[in-house]
């Protein structure tokens, strides 16, 4: 980006709009409505219908707008599982409507797009303003079973009130990443926000370099963030916060309206949705821990309310392990390290507790909400690492067990998704997977043979193959790795998007063997350590 860089850590001297302003520039509708592609794109509708229930909480939480229109758009991947969550017709996705459409050039009847409003702490430092600055939601459908609905948001359709300085779009290699990791995510069971679809065009787009443009598709039953909470506390616009708070209870956390949930607070359901918030970001982030997950940007206003990883940007999977690693090339300070996950959670926690503290009005019972954190993270953890270990029951030794193997993957930053894996095949008993490949592992192997033996004692002999199963579903073959990443980026720079079906097939079942497809499960090449991943996208 060209003088002032907007995302990860932009600053708040940037010019600032309020709710409710259209920008200058943006395409009118009428316009939008007159060509051939917006009246085909409404003879058919894709079995889609719309209910927007974030665009009826009123015009101070967004801008009604249209994306603005990219020319000559072309598929780059869609993602088959995610488009049968949405439910959306298959016939109908393949057609060039579709492509229109979610490339921000049509519209469907009953859409209602928009760009929401929110604030943020961004490396720890109160930001101010942010706002979908390229996001702009489409609208709500309704699911499936009517109560369940998707929001589709397309990321890099143009300005917005909340763009500042930024141009609104998003370049062809972050927009693949976000695509795959968010369907890879989806794969391996970590909450996430999904993908549906990924389109392209040549249109030019300034960062360090000209790239081309692109548009993710991404859906969720909400786009909510933390800083959403805080953007109308820190106004002190109190009414907005609770109508904010209502909505996310009654959609998504109905059940802290129970006695049961805010008996410990008074009776207050906004403290019970505090800690809700908490046990589902304690899950999120235990499940980045075990999978090796480095998020990259955890900033407040890239934390989900409902516990998804949302904002896929500088993130990595580990190849070593190594606990402080910083996969944000713009992070100087390590604020994000791999390790330091789990606390900067519980700081962005925090800003929600304070920004909840209007609603909640007792300072006892926001710390009381947050306290369960410090119980539920590890217990999350523990557990997590206990599958991947095949262990189904518990046993005390289980936290020393699992920090000891830790230790000695980060003494050598043995490859993390490696490791677990050969572990899971020698348990699981597979040909040829004897504990040799495990142990070729680690430079020190006398400590590791300790280790082993500890681990076999505690798994017993009886049960083996019932752990081998729950280690194979639980330790992937196969995780977006940089390097692999970089490889289909390149290829689609040449127009081949082969390399990211490819992907997006092996991501999506990530526990499968695919033998075919050996070389993707394998050590990342030399260079894969000097690929620099920043806020630039
Ligand atoms: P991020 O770090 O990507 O989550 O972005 C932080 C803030 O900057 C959000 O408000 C984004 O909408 C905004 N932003 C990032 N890139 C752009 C861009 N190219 N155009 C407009 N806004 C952007
Ligand atoms: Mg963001």
């Amino acid at each position: 980006m060209s003088a002032v860089r907007l995302g990860c850590s932009g600053r708040n001297d940037l010019r600032r709009a309020g709710p409710s302003q259209v920008p200058d520039n943006s395409p009118m509708q009428s316009e939008l409505e007159t060509t051939p592609d917006t009246r085909a794109a409404a003879a058919a509708s894709g079995g889609l219908h719309w209910r927007n229930g974030f665009a009826g909480l009123g015009p101070a939480f967004s801008t009604a707008l249209q994306p603005r229109p990219l020319p000559a758009p072309y598929w780059i991947a869609q993602s088959p599982d995610a488009a049968q969550a949405l439910g959306v017709d298959a016939g109908w996705l393949a057609s060039d409507a579709a492509l229109q459409v979610f490339t921000g050039n049509a519209q469907l009847p009953g859409m209602a797009p928009l760009a929401s409003v929110y604030s943020g702490h961004q490396f720890g430092v109160w930001a101010g303003q942010l706002g979908d600055g390229r996001a702009i939601l489409l609208g709500e459908t309704v699911g499936l079973a009517e109560e369940t609905g998707w929001e589709v948001q397309l990321k890099g359709a143009g300005p917005t009130p909340y763009s500042r300085m930024g141009d609104g779009r998003a370049v062809l290699r972050s927009s693949i990443r976000e695509f795959l990791c968010s369907e890879a995510m989806h794969g391996l069971g970590v909450p996430t926000t999904r993908a549906l679809c990924l389109t392209g065009s040549d249109a030019p787009v300034r960062r360090e370099e000209i790239e081309t443009a692109a548009v993710v598709t991404r859906l969720a039953p909400s786009f909510i963030r933390f800083g959403h909470f805080e953007h109308f506390s820190a106004r002190e616009q109190t009414a907005e916060l609770r109508a904010l708070a209502d909505f996310v209870i009654d959609n998504f956390y109905p059940e802290c309206r129970s006695a049961e949930a805010t008996a410990a607070f008074g009776g207050s359901p906004y403290a019970a949705l505090l800690q809700a918030v908490s046990g589902r970001t304690a899950e999120m982030v235990a499940q980045w821990q075990a999978v090796g997950f480095c998020h990259g940007v955890m900033n407040t206003d890239n934390m989900s309310i409902l516990g998804l990883t949302i904002d896929y940007g500088p993130f990595q999977f580990l190849d070593g392990f190594d606990p402080a690693h910083i996969c944000n090339h713009s992070d100087n300070q390590g604020r994000y390290a791999f390790n330091r996950q789990p606390n900067v959670a519980y700081w962005n926690l925090f800003c929600l507790g304070q920004a909840l503290l209007p609603l909640i009005e007792d300072q006892a019972h926001a710390l009381a909400a947050l306290e369960s954190y410090k119980t539920d993270f590890p217990r999350a953890l523990l557990a997590r690492m206990r599958a991947k270990l095949g262990l189904f029951d518990v046993a005390e030794t289980d936290h020393s067990l699992t920090e000891s193997v830790l230790q000695l993957l980060a003494q050598t930053q043995v490859d993390h998704t490696i490791f677990w894996r050969r572990l899971s095949h020698w348990v699981a008993g597979m040909p040829g997977q004897g504990a040799e490949a495990v142990r070729d592992l680690f430079l020190d192997r006398a400590a590791f043979d300790a280790w082993l033996l500890q681990y076999q004692e505690r798994l017993g002999p009886s049960d083996r193959g019932a752990a081998g199963v729950l280690m194979l579903a639980t330790n992937p073959k196969f995780v977006l790795r940089n390097h692999l990443g970089e490889e289909a980026i390149r290829q689609a720079k040449l127009k081949d998007f082969s390399g990211v079906h490819t992907l997006l097939t092996l991501l999506q079942t990530p526990f499968d063997e695919h033998p075919e497809f050996e070389s993707y499960a394998g050590f990342p090449p030399d260079w894969a350590s000097s690929i620099e991943i920043s806020c630039s996208s």
